[in-house]
């Protein structure tokens, strides 16, 4: 059997080893959760909030340990890994606290007696899921689907099993009952196997746009639900009225949080000319003064990539935008230093038709674009294949509101970066993806919509 290994990205060492599982196997723990999803769809709200509140106490008196081991997995700082760690507890309380409501009955009038809607469990549910917050992307999905009464198995990233391994304990530590939650170590071209498997209903999957497409069309080619969140190139536009100062805080802070690899990070930075230069000016001089280091040190602002493969195609990309226009304004050199390193990087004068514009740069790299007017900075933010987030900065909420209304994106914010909040749905169009999680709208995604009717 394969053996993967965790590799610190900070100091290319190995952490640990785990051992991959045949497909068989994974098929075993398929059937476990599905024989357990017999009798926890059974289970009130009432029970299955006490032991998600359980689980929420375990991540929050253990955040310590939970984060170094993010941290030390795919290099996030460690300040940063604690925050993701207490989201998640956030999330498993806003699920114990909201998911009766959220799915409780919906009275509907007609002819009938009584006639309602019930959302009712599906089965065991299929999430395939990425390295960047590697337990806050796991706890989204699981946190609404076993409210809701589905059990679950996890496809998690590689180089994150360590992480994975301790979500499936902490489940179980919780109270939950065994098998209700089961890591599939296994390797991707396994992953086919088990959405063919009847007891899979359906699947979620957050992660890059090729990865998206394989699994969605195999779960199409099965007829099984898929949720798809994938990736982004957001714009922000910063219109002439922006206040510069806050402006190109969140502009820094955006590109460098979780070292520029989130999907909904500002990723493009639509200025209006009027204010181009001196927004670049001040953008540069924030993003120059950022510390990069070792993510365990408390004073660094930004820390390596999560593997060295992924930074160095981040690089080719840089090196791509550059020879197709860009202006290369700061960074844009591989460190001479071992780890998955690489500088606060800025690109101007991007374009449509460069790699920059076009497609999505995972990492600490900025593309700023001048745009004529507000007008031609829609036009801009929307010239893109994806969808994800989307944000305005302007000293005219107002106005700011109308330009948001006009972005084509699933998250549109006004003088604010794009956050996951669980009270508000959370998902993209285009190729960023489709479906939602998070609020009502996530929970119910994975539910049987049943009209009942009662003559
Ligand atoms: P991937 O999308 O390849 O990996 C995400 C998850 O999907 C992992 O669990 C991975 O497993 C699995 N996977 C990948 N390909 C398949 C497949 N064909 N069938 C089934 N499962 C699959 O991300 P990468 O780690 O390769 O990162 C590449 C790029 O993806 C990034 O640079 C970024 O652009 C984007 N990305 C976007 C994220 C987001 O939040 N939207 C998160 C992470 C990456 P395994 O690890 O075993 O390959």
């Amino acid at each position: 059997m394969e053996t993967i290994q965790s590799i610190n990205p900070a100091t290319e060492e190995p952490i640990a080893s785990y051992e991959r599982i045949s497909a068989e196997v994974a098929i075993e723990k398929v059937n476990n959760a599905n024989d357990v999803f017999q009798s926890w769809k059974q289970q009130s709200f009432e029970h299955r909030a006490t032991l998600m509140h359980k689980l929420a106490d375990i991540l929050e008196e253990n955040t310590e340990e939970y984060a170094q081991l993010a941290t030390q997995e795919m290099g996030k700082i460690i300040e940063q890994s604690r925050g993701e760690i207490m989201k998640c507890a956030r999330i498993c309380r806003y699920y114990a606290d909201n998911a009766a409501d959220l799915l409780a009955d919906s009275p509907v009038e007609t002819e009938a007696s009584k006639s309602y809607v019930a959302f009712q469990p599906l089965g065991v549910l299929l999430a395939v899921m990425p390295w960047n917050f590697p337990f806050y992307q796991v706890i989204r999905f699981a946190a609404p689907a076993l409210m809701a009464g589905n059990t679950c198995v996890l496809k998690h990233a590689s180089n994150v099993q360590g992480c994975a391994y301790a979500l499936e304990e902490m489940i179980e530590k919780a109270g939950f009952p065994k098998g209700i939650f089961a890591n599939l170590n296994i390797n991707s071209k396994d992953v086919e196997k088990v959405i063919e498997h009847p007891h899979v209903k359906a699947v979620t999957l957050t992660g890059s746009e090729p990865a998206g497409r394989s699994v969605a069309s195999i779960a199409g080619k099965n007829l099984k639900k898929t949720v798809m969140e994938l990736g982004g190139s957001d714009a922000y536009i910063i219109l002439e009225d922006a206040d510069l100062e806050e402006a190109t805080d969140l502009a820094v802070f955006g590109r460098l949080q979780n070292n520029g690899q989130t999907c909904i990070a500002a990723k493009r930075f639509v200025v209006v000319e009027d204010i181009y230069e001196d927004f670049l000016e001040k953008f540069t001089e924030k993003m120059q003064s950022k510390k990069m280091g070792e993510p365990t040190d408390e004073d660094v602002y930004f820390g390596p990539m999560a593997r060295v493969d992924l930074r160095n195609e981040l690089h080719e990309q840089v090196e791509k935008s550059i020879s197709q226009g860009a202006r290369l304004v700061i960074g844009g050199e591989i460190p001479n230093r071992k780890g998955a390193y690489y500088p606060a990087t800025i690109l101007a004068e991007v374009a449509p038709g460069m790699e920059g514009f076009d497609n999505e740069l995972f990492g600490p790299v900025a593309s700023v674009i001048k745009a004529n007017d507000e007008a031609h900075a829609i036009e801009l933010a929307n010239n893109s294949n994806f969808g994800l987030g989307s944000g305005v900065i302007t000293g005219n909420k107002e106005r700011g509101e109308k330009v948001a209304l006009q972005l084509e994106a699933g998250n549109s914010f006004v003088n604010k970066l794009v956050v996951s909040d669980p009270r508000l749905p959370f998902g993209g169009i285009k190729n960023s993806g489709y479906g939602r999680e998070l609020s009502g709208y996530g929970i119910r995604e994975f539910t049987n919509t049943k009209s009942v009717w009662v003559e």
